[in-house]
């Protein structure tokens, strides 16, 4: 129904709450009960001035923690100069930053959108585009070609545009949507029968995270990559990573690619390379670049000045070797403070992950429980993730400290100590 009378929500001046969300917002989240308004580092204060130590980073977003100084110098003095053109222009900085990320990978050309989302989008179109250019159908004239086929792994996530869901392997995030987009078909991760089985001359692409990481921070093996790209290389399909998660400094080198010896035709990253500005980054090769000619697809945003601005900036810190040898000492430091409250509380079955992207499996009396310990973490001073139900996450700045390190383990610890105190009394 329209409003017909004056609007009776309370004026802008009114305290701005956790409680007006509700009032305002689509329900499509359920975020937290305290509102951050500040972040310094992996520190966060929330309006009430409590301190937060930041384990989940934003969903592996703020790569270099809060307010990174020369990040903030990037934006602002960007910010100062030029903000938007479209891309009827070019502009310095996305030129620049296009250039860093090919001098740094396997890629020879870049295209930026604004998440990973869309990064994906750009992907998946892409290799149907580049099939339809190099296998075209007999007779082709509007473009068909039977090689369209998408092959994806189950309890995969690539984003929540449409097509992005249909490709993702996870049936709760389709529901309701229907009808989706055809010829994408579902593999179990890590299986090299299943995908030998699945791929065929009728693949344009196979996509695969090289750690899952909504799906509960799985690393991929050697052996499944290596297969995926032979069997994409036996019958012409390109192989796509999505590394929009696990990408951008988070393994402890700069692409997980890199650390598993295996180049994909296309690679996406999103989250981490803006370290919490809007952004997304498609790299691939000039031959297969060049489907995408002048009219193919696009993006107002993508290649903003700004974004780009704070994408350099961020990718000069994340491929230090500093910031990666830092990737690798934190990355011991929380899987021994894991492994240690699983011996001493049984609250984990496993631990595992790469870099600083670690899960751990709660424990079969603890399944399903994930989201009350973000919660009780909440209470202790620490913001936390889950990756589905069963797998608490660990994502945070690459940048965190040993000290900053120290305190979060002491805090899951008093977060742990009082769910389980909680139960025993209940219990009794
Ligand atoms: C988060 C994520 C996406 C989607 O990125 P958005 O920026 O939310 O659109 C895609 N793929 C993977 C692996 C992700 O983790």
């Amino acid at each position: 129904m329209r409003k017909t009378s004056p609007p009776t929500a309370p004026a802008i001046s009114s305290p701005i709450t956790r409680a007006a969300f509700d009032e305002v917002m689509v329900p499509n989240y359920a975020p937290a009960a305290f509102i951050p308004v500040r972040g310094q580092g992996s520190r966060v204060w929330d309006q009430a001035g409590r301190e937060y130590v930041d384990f989940a980073g934003g969903i592996a977003v703020n790569s270099v923690g809060h307010a990174h100084p020369q990040v903030v110098k990037a934006l602002t003095e960007q910010a100062n100069r030029l903000w938007h053109v479209a891309n009827v222009l070019t502009n310095e900085p996305a030129i620049a930053f296009a250039r860093a990320l090919i001098e740094k990978t396997f890629a020879e050309r870049v295209f930026f959108a604004n998440s990973g989302a869309e990064a994906n989008e750009a992907a998946l179109k892409l290799a149907r585009k580049w099939a339809s250019d190099h296998f075209p159908a007999a007779g082709a004239e509007h473009g068909e070609t039977d090689k369209f086929e998408i092959v994806a792994c189950l309890n995969s996530f690539h984003g929540r545009t449409l097509f992005t869901v249909s490709v993702g392997g996870q049936a709760k995030y389709t529901q309701g949507f229907a009808p989706l987009p055809a010829g994408i078909s579902h593999v179990p991760y890590n299986d090299i029968a299943a995908l030998c089985a699945a791929v065929s001359d009728k693949t344009c692409c196979v996509i695969v995270e090289p750690i899952q990481g909504e799906g509960g921070v799985t690393p991929a093996t050697r052996e499944y990559l290596r297969a995926a790209r032979a069997l994409c290389d036996q019958h012409k399909a390109l192989l796509i990573f999505d590394e929009v998660q696990c990408g951008s400094g988070r393994t402890g080198q700069l692409f997980a690619y890199m650390k598993y010896g295996v180049t994909p035709d296309i690679l996406t990253t999103a989250k981490g390379i803006g370290g919490g500005f809007p952004l997304g980054v498609m790299l691939t090769t000039t031959a297969i670049a060049a489907s995408f000619a002048v009219g193919a697809h696009g993006s107002t945003y993508g290649g903003n000045p700004l974004a780009c601005a704070v994408g350099l900036a961020v990718l000069n810190i994340i491929s230090a070797p500093e910031t990666l040898k830092n990737v690798d000492a934190r990355h011991r430091q929380i899987v021994a403070g894991l492994n240690e409250l699983k011996r001493k509380y049984q609250v984990f079955t496993e631990v595992r992950g790469d870099g600083l992207l670690i899960g751990a499996e709660l424990a079969e009396k603890w399944k399903g429980r994930g989201k009350d310990m973000v919660k009780m973490a909440e209470k202790h001073g620490l913001m936390l993730l889950i990756a589905g139900p069963d797998v608490m996450r660990i994502a945070p700045s690459l940048l965190i400290t040993q000290d900053d390190v120290e305190q979060g383990l002491k805090r899951l610890d008093a977060t742990v100590a009082e769910l389980l105190a909680a139960e025993t009394s209940a219990a009794a």
